[in-house]
């Protein structure tokens, strides 16, 4: 709806006047190299195997490639067995969530979240319950966490980066969320499985790590994409991660194979297989982004709007001085699009992604000043 919202107010008001800061669609091309290896693989493969069926997990030597640059950059030990390539993170989280649970299941994930987890796991008519975060810092509340876990409890869904708040989860967050799983698996005697959704793995500003979540915790998923970091949303390309420390992971690597197939996602695009594979250690221009970063935070800042200086990903996720919603009507009197924090499982904020161009940004700015002075911030 906020899409063709924003389309339809820049047909009425010219693009110029309307800024939407509505969608997380990556507003930096693709790196060269993308395009580069798409010609040549175009021209110079043999176009039957290029656009042709593969096995149901993805091409063996595009699986040991991104096998290979994961063990290179964060020192695991994977091989082509443990990768699935996937249609984006999304295909991604509905295989891992269909292999993982039966109907009436729990899945866990920390509010604010990603507004599609709950579709997902109802897909598979499981229950999706939320565990809160600090509010000043989108910290997961741990405290929380073990209280809201129990023996029907299959997984719990974190995003570190995160949308819609951009923090990042430190090393002992991940650390502390592990200790509490490795209990409660003890307590209950069950598997509980750490699902990480990590399309903005790369997109960080701040020398902050974004500490690879298998090897703090055996029984964990991995959904990668590339729609972020390559700017590749529209290609529908990313992988599963099962390791080989995951209870039964031969099983489920089968599991998350069929599923992949069962439910119609099998076979990742088979040209941006071969095309990520050459560009693993590639990402688009995250400076831009984190010139963007600072030019909005310290306006908003400045004007009284308080929100978390984000670190990763490219989403604020700001306070409103009134309701969510009411607080996007009035921000659309100024023609600035955002997304209401109810949309994220959390009133009282709004999300702003700023994945525009910079002067799109400049621009906006007299427009929140205005809103800042009518809401009586300082
Ligand atoms: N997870 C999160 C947190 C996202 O923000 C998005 C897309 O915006 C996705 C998953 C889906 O990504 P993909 O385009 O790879 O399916």
């Amino acid at each position: 709806m906020m899409f063709e919202e924003g389309q339809n107010m820049a047909k009425e008001f010219g693009a110029e006047n309307v800024y939407d800061f509505s969608l997380g669609n990556p507003n930096v091309p693709a790196p060269e190299r993308v395009r580069d290896t798409a010609v040549e693989l175009l021209k110079n493969e043999d176009p039957l195997l290029l656009h042709g069926y593969m096995s149901n997990a993805g091409y063996p030597d595009v699986r040991k490639k991104v096998a290979d640059s994961l063990n290179k950059r964060f020192n695991t030990a994977f091989n082509e067995n443990n990768i699935m390539m996937t249609v984006g993170a999304a295909a991604g989280l509905n295989c891992a969530l269909k292999a993982l649970i039966d109907p009436g299941d729990e899945v866990l994930t920390f509010a604010p979240y990603f507004v599609e987890y709950k579709n997902y796991v109802a897909n598979f008519d499981g229950v999706l319950n939320t565990v809160s975060t600090d509010h000043e810092t989108f910290q997961p509340d741990l405290n929380a966490l073990s209280e809201a876990v129990n023996k029907n409890t299959k997984a719990l869904i974190i995003n570190s980066p995160n949308n819609p708040t951009g923090v990042i989860y430190s090393e002992e967050t991940i650390k502390g969320i592990a200790e509490v799983l490795e209990k409660k698996q003890k307590e209950y005697g069950t598997e509980i499985f750490i699902i990480a959704d990590e399309p903005y793995r790369e997109l960080v500003y701040t020398d902050a790590e974004v500490p690879y979540v298998t090897k703090y915790y055996d029984n964990t998923l991995v959904c990668y994409s590339f729609s972020k970091t390559l700017s590749l949303p529209g290609e529908r390309i990313g992988y599963l991660v099962v390791p080989d420390e995951a209870a039964d992971h031969e099983d489920l690597f089968t599991a998350v194979s069929i599923a992949n197939r069962v439910m119609g996602c099998v076979n990742a695009p088979s040209l941006f297989q071969k095309v990520v594979a050459e560009c693993l250690e590639e990402k688009a221009d995250v400076a831009y982004y984190g010139r963007n970063r600072d030019k909005i935070y310290n306006a908003l800042q400045s004007y009284g709007f308080k929100c978390v200086k984000p670190e990763g990903a490219f989403y604020l996720f700001i306070e409103t001085p009134v309701d969510d919603k009411e607080f996007v009507q009035e921000a659309k009197k100024e023609h600035i699009l955002v997304v209401p924090g109810t949309s994220f499982a959390l009133g009282g904020f709004v999300r702003l992604a700023y994945c525009v161009s910079y002067e799109t940004i400049e621009n906006s700015l007299p427009g929140f000043k205005r809103l800042a002075e009518h809401y009586g911030l300082s």
